[in-house]
């Protein structure tokens, strides 16, 4: 369980904003970037290579 406190003061790195809590599974979700970022052992893994895209067209891949 992550702390509030953490939660507060945790933003996505691409744009910033808030980041909402999601517990099953444990991960934090930005809507705006539609990005999930996991959550290892209570720590909150803040990286754009780690994240899971939410949506977007399965045809589209960058960086293979
Ligand atoms: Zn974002």
């Amino acid at each position: 369980m992550i702390s509030q406190e953490l939660l507060d003061i945790l933003v996505c790195p691409v744009c910033k904003g808030d980041l909402k809590y999601e517990k099953e599974p444990e991960r934090l979700i930005c809507a705006a970037c539609q990005l999930a970022y996991p959550v290892k052992e209570d720590i909150p893994i803040m990286l754009v290579d780690e994240a899971e895209k939410l949506e977007g067209p399965p045809d589209h891949k960058s960086g293979a």
